[in-house]
């Protein structure tokens, strides 16, 4: 049977959390919509651990917590541990406070198991009327910054009246196509996971930190992505993985070396002995001006943030739910509204700019970590940025003010950890945190 795309309103290029996600909207809004993704499944999915704003983002897709709970998709994420090499941790949780109103935040969120959260969430995708094409783009034509039609590798040429990029932070297509301008964040970083039979039920994500030696920190997560799998992981930066490459070691003998270095840690070294950890690598950055007449970029095409912050599931959920909001409402028009667009781009790049510069200033580098403390540079941290998005998921910026206000209490922020930073950066360094304590 062949597709025909005569009538599609919106294009989706990419079925990734962001795809899919937008793709639904756009349907439930009345949109015909065509969704084009090469692979089947997410060929490595990661197993995230979820800030807390993404249940509700995830609930009005028609995945409750509750549910996800339920079919073991999930477990609870209650608290975040940092634990140091040396023994030493504290728990961050956010505080009761929060609960009573105005603020009425709900005090747990989620781990995700993503092969079966996709799977889940496809199926209510192509329920609310996506057509899924499994194909890959391959050319995206344009006259002048108007997207005229995408073209994919089974030789479709497909013309919508708008599109949305959700290719991921690997691809991010419109971004090159337009050469958008591009924020780097911190060195290109490699991560290296595996899933291990959970030992207890687990109710909180663990970070293993290890700030000795090199002053940029490398950890490894634990994350329970479901009642009975744990997803290891571990994170550095480029160049200390192509130190350990040009030492002779191997890839899983480099991830098995990290996990013997944390004594938790030490039965899934042991028993990673068999296999081959998945491997990807990655640059933090953020794009500007995300937009354009007919077109919007979300999900990780748009900006990619460090895996430390838990942000990257809530900000690709998010981008969906904003950039289809515009998209349904200017159905009728010729193109999207020059405000809306620009106002959804400065707020991709306002959010992924404080997460990204914050975990770079206060946790990656050396002169916050060396001089306050690991355990403490933890809070200096979580307070603000749990914080944002907790606000930010309470007012919805979408308008001038809100997004300039929101806009300028971020840019405060990450001033004050500038200082802060460059401060510590002044003064003698400390003896690594994380060595002392
Ligand atoms: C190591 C690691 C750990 C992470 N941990 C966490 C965490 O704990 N918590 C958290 O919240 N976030 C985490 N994240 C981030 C989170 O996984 C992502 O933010 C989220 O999955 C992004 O979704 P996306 O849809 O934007 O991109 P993707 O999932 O990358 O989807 C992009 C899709 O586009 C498709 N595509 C690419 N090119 C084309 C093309 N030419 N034509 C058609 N389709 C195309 C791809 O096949 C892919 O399916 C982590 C990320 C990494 C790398």
């Amino acid at each position: 049977m062949t597709n025909d795309f005569s009538q599609i309103d919106v294009t989706v290029v990419g079925g990734g959390l962001a795809g899919m996600a937008a793709a639904f909207h756009l349907a439930k809004g009345g949109l015909r919509v065509v969704c084009i993704e090469p692979e089947t499944a997410n060929r490595d999915p990661v197993g995230e651990s979820l800030d807390w704003s993404a249940p509700d983002l995830l609930a009005a897709l028609g995945l409750p917590m509750a549910r996800l709970l339920d079919e073991g998709f999930a477990t609870y994420k209650r608290h975040v541990t940092l634990r140091l090499r040396s023994g030493a941790f504290e728990h961050y949780e956010p505080s009761d406070w929060l609960t009573r109103p105005p603020f009425n935040v709900e005090l747990r969120t989620i781990h995700v198991d993503r092969t079966k959260l996709d799977a889940a969430l496809r199926d209510i995708a192509i329920k609310a009327g996506v057509l899924w094409l499994r194909d890959k783009v391959v050319r995206v034509e344009r006259s002048q910054h108007t997207v005229t039609s995408v073209v994919t590798q089974g030789g479709a040429q497909i013309s919508s009246q708008w599109y949305l990029d959700a290719s991921g932070s690997t691809a991010s297509l419109f971004p090159r196509l337009f050469n958008l301008p591009a924020y780097e964040f911190g060195p290109k970083k490699v991560a290296m996971w595996d899933y291990f039979p959970a030992p207890l039920p687990l109710e909180g994500t663990t970070l293993n930190a290890d700030c000795e030696g090199p002053f940029y920190m490398s950890w490894v997560w634990q994350i329970p992505i479901n009642p009975g799998t744990i997803s290891v992981g571990y994170v550095a930066s480029g160049e200390a993985i192509a130190d350990k490459r040009r030492q002779g070691m191997s890839l899983p003998n480099i991830f098995r070396e990290q996990l013997d270095n944390f004594p938790e840690l030490r039965p899934f070294a042991q028993s990673a002995a068999e296999v081959s950890p998945r491997t990807t690598s990655f640059s933090c950055r953020a794009y500007g001006n995300t937009n354009g007449p007919n077109w919007l970029v979300i999900g990780e095409s748009a900006a990619m943030v460090d895996p430390m912050t838990s942000n990257g599931v809530t900000a690709a959920l998010r981008h969906a739910e904003e950039a289809s909001k515009i998209i349904v409402s200017s159905r009728n028009d010729r193109q999207l509204p020059w405000l809306s667009r620009r106002l959804y781009s400065r707020r991709v790049l306002y959010m992924a700019n404080f997460f990204n510069s914050g975990i770079e200033k206060i946790i990656y580098d050396w002169p916050v970590r060396n001089r306050i403390g690991a355990l403490r540079a933890g809070d200096v941290y979580t307070i603000p940025a749990w914080s944002m998005n907790n606000i930010y998921s309470r007012i919805r910026p979408s308008g001038i003010v809100s997004t300039f206000l929101f806009g300028a209490f971020l840019t405060t922020l990450r001033f004050a950890m500038n200082l802060l930073y460059f401060f510590c950066a002044r003064s003698k360094p400390a003896a690594p945190a994380c060595a002392t304590s």
